[in-house]
């Protein structure tokens, strides 16, 4: 009977892998919700943006305090909740776990429709993490990011991650907890990464690692330029977003991923997004960056840092992307 509530779990679940160093956790069950946890007594619940966020930091011997762990857990609940205009979803869970293996790593995975909650996180923390690497961590927001949007089919998911590349350092720079050059400079040294190579067939037919994250994060840019440019810098792909998460459209639901595109354009007025998934989907899209980068006024300075100027065609349009609507 036990196995068999676990499989339906492991079933009904969607899954969103991630790992910055190219771990791969696909296929990694879901934490189960009814197991009982042996903890260091740590279970603490914190209200943000709407949302229960139930905390759990398991055994373990790591070099952070509690409070320390549960600070950067709010501080990037707020940041996305800043992003969207409330946190995606309402029941949330995040389970800490010690990785016993690594020193200072942070990895997270999140999964959808879990034991009742409607989005789980287990992040994984090296016994060596420091309060430093907590205040200069991404994945913690990228996980809830993932928690605002829809699951997809597997050939679909680089559709996820590239949101929650895209997403993560904006909704941290509009929450003040990140530099707004530090966003830019990120963008212009990962994106070239995302650009199609021999034999691509298309963002739904490509995996590699650099296709799936910053070949997905270069469409949301596009994107959102081009909501810009045709609603007058008055929607971008933030709006679209928001309504989609209004729409409910979150983690907990699997959506074909055409009826949530339609959903984000219908929020700015556009067709924006829909044309470009299906241009974007099975064939090779080339961008030059060079040229955007131009357009956006986003210079290359020392070794990699940026100047953004103040007066270029889209300055404008990059200015409003990382500014607090
Ligand atoms: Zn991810």
């Amino acid at each position: 009977m036990a196995r068999w509530s676990l499989f339906v779990v492991a079933f009904l679940a969607f899954l969103a892998p991630c790992s910055f160093s190219g771990g791969q956790q696909g296929g990694e069950p879901p934490p189960s919700a009814s197991r009982p946890d042996r903890t260091t007594g740590v279970t603490q619940v914190l209200s943000i943006g709407g949302a229960t966020i139930e905390v759990e930091i398991a055994a373990g011997s790591l070099d952070v305090q509690p409070s320390q762990i549960l600070s950067w857990i709010e501080r990037a609940a707020r940041a996305v909740t800043i992003y969207y205009g409330r946190f995606a979803v309402q029941r949330v869970r995040v389970r800490v776990v010690t990785d016993s293996g690594q020193d200072d790593s942070i990895h997270g995975t999140t999964w959808g429709n879990v034991g009742g909650f409607q989005g789980v996180t287990r992040m994984r923390l090296g016994r060596h993490v420091t309060e430093r690497d907590l205040a200069d961590d991404w994945t913690m927001t990228h996980e809830f990011v993932h928690m605002a949007f829809s699951s997809l089919p597997d050939n679909q998911s680089w559709m996820e991650e590239r949101l929650a590349t895209y997403v993560e350092p904006i909704a941290r720079a509009q929450a003040g907890q990140l530099p707004v050059r530090q966003v830019w400079a990120d963008t212009i040294l990962g994106m070239s990464q995302g650009q199609p190579k021999r034999g691509d067939l298309g963002l739904d037919q490509t995996r590699s690692w650099g296709r799936t994250y910053w070949g997905g994060a270069m469409f949301c840019l596009v994107a959102d330029v081009e909501i810009r440019r045709k609603t007058e810098n008055r929607k971008g792909l933030q709006d679209a977003l928001r309504a989609i998460v209004a729409s409910g459209g979150t983690i907990d639901k699997e959506w074909p991923l055409l009826k949530v595109l339609d959903i984000g354009d219908k929020a700015t007025g556009t067709t924006v997004l829909v044309d470009m998934y299906n241009q974007w989907k099975d064939k090779p899209t080339t961008v030059d960056l060079e040229n955007l980068w131009v357009q956006l006024g986003i210079r290359r300075s020392g070794t990699d840092g940026v100047e953004l100027a103040p007066r270029a065609p889209l300055s404008t349009i990059r200015d409003a992307i990382t500014t607090r609507p």
